[in-house]
């Protein structure tokens, strides 16, 4: 995934040596299981509002900090449109937030495995950033994670990859002992069944970051948000700057929020369907999938970017994670549809008998 930085102009800022640009080698496949999208669709409200926006709007600037989509936001989430910042994914989000805590050299320190993009965000930021293990049941260290005395704490739960949810009193510890600001990457949230609102009544420092990328299947409209006390995400706004989200994307984001919900929620529920059934058809080629509560399996497999590349000669592609801490090689592997995720099941059996047998 790295992009090696040859021949950058002498004026070029010396800290980004070595940012590499982000490639997660997604080349197009017939099937493509490796990011984590909604493969059912755009919602049917939000997929009409698109085709019914009006093209006037677009010689105008969108709204500066999406007002009228934060209060939709809102109300989706239960709490008040001032506990609510919006960006353009939530990957800018996790950007504007770094810039907005992080003075130059601070730390971040994140859990390790987890999003690849938290250590590039931190050297954007002209920010250091440390990786702290896993425990071995896969939660997060939290007292390790606390010892690192950084600034800015980051946690993904779900956890992509492995799909693993932070407890809940990991989270509390995390909390109550945080010497800056906590970031709780919330982008499966959905998927896990779970709310971690009410822990925003135990500090002012804590930061949910959400998305609607992934449940709401809205990926390429870039809408990212997240949720804390309005002093908080204050910063975050101020650091993200005024038109983030576009006209359109906001437009969508609000039909989705006010007449999708439903369909969104059968579809997650078709989602954990579908990762049950994934799990139960891993189990049988005597693999050991681990316990997911996204919408993604992650499955320990040897040589996996030897068997990902098998798989993708046959159509399907899923995203190799060679060597993860904790984890070792493996899979991550999207659900959807089931008869794209049957043709996986399908490819990967094919796929270790053909590696396993060089
Ligand atoms: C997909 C993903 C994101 C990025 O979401 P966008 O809103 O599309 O930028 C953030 N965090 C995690 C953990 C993700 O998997």
């Amino acid at each position: 995934m790295t992009t090696p930085a040859t021949d950058r102009l002498a004026i070029a800022r010396a800290a980004y040596n070595d940012v590499p640009l982000y490639d997660p080698k997604r080349t197009p496949v017939k099937i493509d299981l490796t990011d984590n999208t909604n493969l059912w669709g755009v919602p049917p409200n939000a997929e009409r509002a698109i085709r019914d926006f009006a093209h006037s709007t677009i010689t105008r600037y969108p709204t500066l900090y999406g007002s009228e989509l934060k209060r939709a936001l809102a109300e989706h989430a239960g709490v008040t449109p001032d506990m609510i910042v919006t960006g353009c994914g939530s990957d800018d989000i996790l950007d504007s937030a770094m810039r907005a805590f992080g003075n130059e050299n601070d730390l971040v320190a994140a859990t390790d495995p987890t999003f690849a993009m938290v250590p590039i965000f931190a050297k954007m930021n002209t920010l250091r950033s440390i990786l702290v293990t896993e425990l071995p049941q896969h939660d997060v260290d939290a007292d390790a994670l606390l010892a690192t005395g950084a600034k800015l704490l980051y946690v993904c739960s779900p956890n992509n990859p492995t799909g693993a949810l932070v407890a809940r009193r990991t989270l509390e510890k995390l909390i109550d002992n945080a010497p800056g600001v906590l970031l709780v990457d919330e982008a499966y949230v959905e998927f896990a069944g779970v709310s971690n609102i009410d822990l925003l009544k135990r500090s002012n420092r804590v930061l949910l970051i959400r998305t609607m990328s992934k449940a709401f299947g809205l990926a390429g409209l870039r809408i990212g948000y997240a949720i804390g006390a309005p002093e908080l995400v204050a910063e975050v706004e101020k650091s993200r700057g005024p038109y983030k989200v576009n006209a359109l994307a906001e437009q969508v984001a609000i039909t989705a929020l006010r007449s999708d919900v439903q369909w969104v929620e059968e579809h997650i529920q078709l989602a954990i369907e579908v990762r049950d059934r994934l799990t139960i058809e891993l189990l049988k080629l005597d693999l050991d999938p681990m316990p997911s509560s996204a919408n993604f399996v992650c499955v320990p497999v040897k040589h996996c970017v030897a068997v990902g590349l098998a798989m993708r000669e046959k159509g399907v592609g899923v995203r190799p994670f060679p060597n993860l801490p904790r984890v070792g090689d493996c899979l991550r592997i999207s659900v959807g549809p089931w008869p794209m995720v049957d043709q996986c099941v399908k490819a990967l059996a094919g796929a270790m008998k053909k590696v396993g047998k060089k």
